[in-house]
């Protein structure tokens, strides 16, 4: 079968596998669709920090079921997306019912090869059945199922002032599940195109330019001077992420979706003043997979949305430069397998 591998930083390379033989618990799919994520940019930028090389990455996958490895209530021919994010089953978190941060966890497409390939094999209690929903639409469950989980987390009441910071396409996630829970909705980001889309295809409440406007002063106006009771970074940069500790109402809570490398640096008597909750969110479960699921067939997410730029399996190492370009207004590119 053919799949295309990450060699090294900045190299993509066509090659061929033996098909998987299915090691006992584990299902076989036949990959359909792929959408490419910022995880796999950074992988192939050499900016992720997990990752070793070769990999062979892919995280985002919508498939067809050709084995269902003894998965109960799975017929072979049904369309799937699965859980990428591997779990062992018997620490403290997946114990405790939290497979998302597991200790040993392996995120497929990052710890072990993902799914730029004809056929992969996961393991089969990690299926998700796909619901009647197209291929398009399975494999943005995940980037989606990402968002719907930091909106849980943070336990978004209606009615709420969300601050959703970056409007890249994880944040929008996170702006959709924000609106679907009945919050109100304000992006910031520093690109005013990006907030356009929020505006227009989002049908975000309220936008916030961080680079021209007085952040403050606009949460003030917005909020009559309550400030946002729950704020979410989806930026992963560390100057937005400290910064917002200080446009947080009192009694809030600030979840951090995006990650990145360096320290929170926070004043103690502002973060404390406030009696400030502080969560990160790590991937997504079971539940926000299904809640995704649920959102996109009752129409309240439209994928297409999303989806900006569309290639062809073969296309792909040709195109995975141009995504990297921010001119390129890439928000989610989709591959035919
Ligand atoms: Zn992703
Ligand atoms: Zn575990």
């Amino acid at each position: 079968m053919k799949i295309l591998t990450c060699t090294t930083p900045g190299t993509l390379a066509y090659g061929t596998a033996d098909m998987p033989t299915l090691n006992p618990g584990n299902a076989l799919l036949k990959i359909k669709r792929i959408g490419i994520c910022g995880t796999d940019l950074h992988a192939f930028e050499g900016t992720q920090p997990f990752f070793s090389y070769p990999r062979v990455l892919g995280h985002e996958l919508a498939a067809e079921l050709i084995d269902a490895g003894g998965a109960e209530g799975f017929t072979e021919g049904e369309a799937v997306t699965f859980i990428p994010y591997f779990n062992c089953g018997h620490c403290i978190a997946c114990r405790s019912g939290k497979p998302n941060c597991c200790v040993n966890i392996r995120v497929c497409g990052v710890h072990t090869d993902g799914g730029m390939a004809e056929y992969l094999q996961v393991p089969a209690n990690l299926l998700v059945h796909g619901e009647g929903l197209s291929f398009d639409e399975l494999a943005l469950v995940e980037p989606l199922a990402i968002g719907a989980h930091g909106i849980r987390r943070a336990d978004v009441k209606p009615g709420e002032f969300v601050l959703v910071i970056g409007a890249g396409p994880i944040g929008l996630g996170i702006m959709e599940f924000a609106r679907i829970a009945g919050a109100k909705v304000i992006a910031a980001d520093v690109n005013e195109q990006r907030l356009a889309f929020c505006s227009d295809n989002l049908k975000v409440d309220y936008t916030i330019n961080v680079k021209s406007e007085d952040v403050t002063e606009r949460l003030k106006e917005i909020t009559n001077g309550d400030m946002p009771t729950v704020i979410i970074d989806a930026t992963g940069n560390q100057k937005a992420i400290n910064s917002a500790f200080l446009y947080l109402a009192h009694g809030g809570r600030y979840v951090l979706v995006g990650l990145q490398r360096d320290e929170l640096i926070v004043s103690h008597p502002e973060f404390h003043k406030r009696e400030s909750t502080l969560m990160s969110s790590r991937n997504a479960t079971r539940e926000d997979f299904e809640h995704v699921i649920s959102s996109m067939k009752s129409g309240l997410v439209n994928p297409q949305t999303y989806i900006t730029h569309r290639v062809k399996f073969d296309e792909v190492k040709d195109n995975f430069e141009s995504w990297l370009n921010p001119a390129n207004g890439v928000i989610k590119a989709i591959v035919e397998v």
